[in-house]
């Protein structure tokens, strides 16, 4: 239906629709699909040309899920699933984003999504209990139902340096890659930064360049992913017990059930069954490791023995002993910065072509037309990949104009750190929900699980308004401030806060430092969303 809107533009034709969903990643997609269930007319903006949210944008070489295939999928759909087959234990970009066009065709979800539309604001209307909706295309909508899914690690961040737009060669950033893919060859690159996407695009561009250098500001923990090939039996196997599988990780800490968690505290095993449950967890693979003992990420004590056991396992994987020690993490706990899992990164610097500035030394001073400058020596490069991460958990939100009742502004209330009830909305916002927003497990956990979570919860309360004939629902200030205390109160049970993390809005000058997720695991945190449902959503004001 077009009519004029109210709060529109004055020449501006404003459209009314049941919802509005931003993004179309894994959650954007899933969303829409749980709401068309319900019979509600709905539009999905999404910035970029195509689905896929994470997996759309960032095409930088290398670029892999650490979390094993067989677990980062849906779980919503036996049908959906069985359609599908995996190749990979560790899962690479191309083949995710094939995975989601696959889902969103099957699904037939493409009419509903309106590319290439970044939405710019989104304001509540007291008088009619309506968002307007706006976007960098001109469209106005009207919406009773505003849902967020926006992604934590979306708004790509480069470093504000010196005499960034006088560099004469090429410029990317890992989260916005060329979708034609770059060609590094007879090339000298640099590489800015070693979190997730540089450690896993490092080795990657140093098979290519004719000379890489690597910009490092923090070592970070890495271990070997033990990617391979997944037979034919594995992938027939797992769609056997998919649904079954896909619950059971809702019922761990972590979404994931390829490991559990031991909660043997460290001084209640003998030294050698701790360093064997320690080998055995590092030969696996992926974030077992940090699962090996149950104080592991609680105290320092037992945290230094994985940390001294992972630097041991990093030093052997280094020849080159100029190096070694720089690439070693020693000012943080290991797992309090997402650990890295990689495919021959550190192996990549006995290469000869290939050199490491440790920027512990001297920080990076400017950005020259040639190249980068650091203690008082220019680096030439023909490209810089800048691999310098995100605004995480609240850029990409925060980038939309959201205001509230009163015309309150989200920004501001959020100014000194986010605030939400469980992470799914924000006390003077009603009818606005966040999927997997701060406050809630999102990064700490698999997201699809977590995203799976919070739009199950979303389309049960989307239901009960409808067909209670409810207006609006929107977390008191009450609960709010419980479930902010609490999770910070969490997070200070833990070794989290003692890193300068993008968790912490660490990476970002000037943003508050606040933890962001919550740190007591999927399982516990379900049983909160469903303990809520269950008392009509308690902590939640219903407006008739
Ligand atoms: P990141 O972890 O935030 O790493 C950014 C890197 O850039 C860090 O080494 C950082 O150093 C450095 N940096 C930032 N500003 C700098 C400056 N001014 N000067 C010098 N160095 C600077 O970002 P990311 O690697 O893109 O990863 C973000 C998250 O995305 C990951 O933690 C992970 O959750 C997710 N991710 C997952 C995968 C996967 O599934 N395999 C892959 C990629 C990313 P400091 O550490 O000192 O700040």
């Amino acid at each position: 239906m077009a009519a004029q809107g109210e709060g529109a533009p004055a020449n501006a034709q404003s459209e009314q629709i049941d919802a509005v969903i931003v993004g179309a990643g894994f959650a954007g997609m899933y969303m829409l699909h749980r709401l068309r269930e319900l019979g509600l007319s709905v539009r999905v903006f999404e910035a970029g040309d195509g689905v896929g949210g994470t997996w759309y944008w960032n095409r930088y070489p290398g670029a892999r899920c650490d979390v094993e295939s067989l677990e980062y999928q849906y779980g919503f759909s036996d049908e959906v699933q069985r359609g599908w087959n995996w190749s990979e234990r560790y899962a690479a970009q191309p083949e995710i984003l094939q995975y989601q066009n696959y889902v969103a065709d099957k699904l037939d979800l493409k009419r509903d999504i309106r590319f290439e539309t970044r939405v710019t604001s989104a304001k509540y209307n007291e008088r009619n209990g309506l968002w307007a909706v706006e976007t960098d295309k001109g469209d106005f909508v009207s919406t009773r139902f505003c849902i967020m899914a926006t992604g934590c690690l979306s708004a790509a961040r480069v470093p504000d340096f010196d005499g960034l737009d006088d560099f004469e060669g090429e410029r990317y950033h890992t989260g916005g890659w060329p979708h034609e893919g770059v060609d590094f060859s007879g090339k000298r690159v640099a590489v800015i930064g070693t979190g997730s996407s540089g450690i896993q695009s490092i080795p990657v561009i140093a098979a290519e360049a004719e000379h890489l250098t690597v910009f490092q500001r923090t070592a970070n923990f890495t271990l070997p992913a033990g990617n391979r090939p997944l037979t034919r039996e594995e992938v027939e196997r797992s769609k056997e017990t998919l649904l079954e599988d896909r619950r059971h990780a809702r019922e761990t800490p972590g979404g994931i059930i390829c490991f559990e968690y031991n909660e043997t505290l460290a001084e209640e095993m003998a030294p050698d069954a701790l360093q064997k449950e320690l080998e055995t967890r590092w030969d696996q693979g992926g974030f077992a490791f940090l699962g090996a003992y149950g104080d592991l990420m609680a105290t320092q004590e037992a945290n230094h023995l994985a940390a001294e056991f992972a630097r041991a396992k990093m030093r052997a994987s280094v020849k080159n002993k100029d190096v070694t020690e720089k690439l070693l993490p020693f000012d943080h706990p290991v797992g309090v910065k997402r650990l890295c899992l990689d495919t021959d990164y550190l192996e990549t610097f006995d290469k000869p072509h290939v050199d490491l500035v440790d920027l512990r030394e001297n920080s990076i001073e400017r950005i020259s037309k040639k190249g980068v400058v650091c203690g008082g020596k220019e680096y030439e490069a023909d490209a810089i990949v800048f691999a310098t991460g995100f605004d995480a958990m609240t850029g990409a939100l925060l980038s939309i104009d959201i205001r509230g009742r009163d015309g309150a502004e989200l920004r501001e209330k959020w100014a000194a750190g986010p605030r939400t009830y469980l992470g799914l909305g924000s006390a003077g916002f009603p009818n606005l929900f966040f999927i997997t927003g701060p406050g809630s497990p999102s990064v700490l956990s698999n997201m699809i699980v977590s995203i799976e979570q919070h739009v199950d919860w979303i389309a049960g309360c989307v239901k009960r308004l409808t067909e209670g004939n409810i207006r609006s629902i929107e977390a008191t200030r009450e609960a709010e401030d419980e479930w902010v205390a609490h999770v910070n109160e969490l997070a200070s049970e833990t070794l989290y806060p003692q890193a300068n993390s993008w968790y912490m809005g660490a990476n970002i000058p000037g943003k508050p430092r606040v933890f962001m997720p919550y740190t007591g695991g999927v399982n516990v945190y379900g049983e909160k969303l469903d303990a809520v449902a269950a008392a009509d959503y308690e902590g939640f004001q219903l407006g008739a």
